[in-house]
């Protein structure tokens, strides 16, 4: 635990990350290079993984956006699901090491800096909400996290509140079934009552609204998000670190 949090280790590999000189070349093939403005995101992620690391990260190149099957919501993911961000996730999750929600959102805003500075003032960061039970087992919205992080690198505004929860889910993963998962989510999301103002501005300024996930699979809980927004003519697009999906290039 104590290697863990040394500044130096790689968070995927746990060895050091510090000597490694030749990450630059791995660092560029990511598309991290991009702005030197970048700085204290780009030496956190050094600090944080190692050449090989960064030589295995599942990315989805090159522009990985897709909508699903019967749905105009365009969805970007920046990795595969498998390890070691499956892994990765997993534990930041349930062991609540917020070291790895800052890796994933340096990380995240570093590969994708074209698109947040387009966006910069264009756009809303809403995260997918948890349940109240949910987020009282858990103690934090994992989504969340990484996507306020995101949204102070990028200066965009984010919106925690903006989307509720009106009940509890299950948990999509023990769903048999396309079906269930449907009908498990389905109107699960409205907008927060308070917001009327908001959504008048966002309207008005033509903004979009960015989704936010860790992971999808099916989409279902995204579209359903979706759902409310759309409803109240709002533009919405959907982003995740990583998905299950597959995305046929
Ligand atoms: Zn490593």
């Amino acid at each position: 635990m104590l290697n863990f949090l040394r500044a130096e280790n790689c968070l995927i590999c746990n060895l050091s990350a510090g000597s490694n000189f030749f990450r630059q070349s791995e660092l560029l093939r990511l598309g991290v290079l991009k702005n030197r403005n970048t700085n204290p995101h780009l030496s956190f992620l050094m600090r944080h993984t190692c050449k090989d690391c960064l030589s295995k990260l599942p990315l989805l190149f090159p522009e990985n956006t897709w909508c699903f099957e019967q749905s105009d919501l365009e969805i970007k993911a920046l990795f595969a699901y498998q390890e070691p961000i499956n892994r990765l996730l997993l534990n930041y999750k349930f062991y609540h090491n917020l070291y790895l929600a800052n890796w994933f959102a340096a990380i995240m805003f570093l590969v994708w800096q074209k698109y947040w500075f387009y966006h910069k003032k264009q756009a809303v960061v809403v995260p997918i909400p948890l349940g109240k039970k949910r987020l009282r087992q858990r103690g934090f919205n994992q989504a969340a996290k990484i996507a306020e992080l995101i949204a102070g690198f990028s200066e965009i505004t984010f919106l925690p509140d903006f989307l509720i929860r009106q009940r509890e889910t299950a948990r999509q993963t023990e769903m048999r079934n396309m079906t269930a998962r449907q009908t498990n989510l389905k109107d699960a999301f409205i907008i927060n009552p308070d917001s009327d103002y908001l959504i008048r501005k966002i309207k008005q300024e033509n903004v979009t609204v960015i989704l936010f996930d860790d992971v999808t699979t099916t989409g279902i809980t995204l579209l359903e998000a979706a759902k409310p927004l759309l409803i109240q003519g709002l533009k919405v697009r959907a982003m995740v670190v990583a998905t299950e999906h597959q995305v046929i290039d």
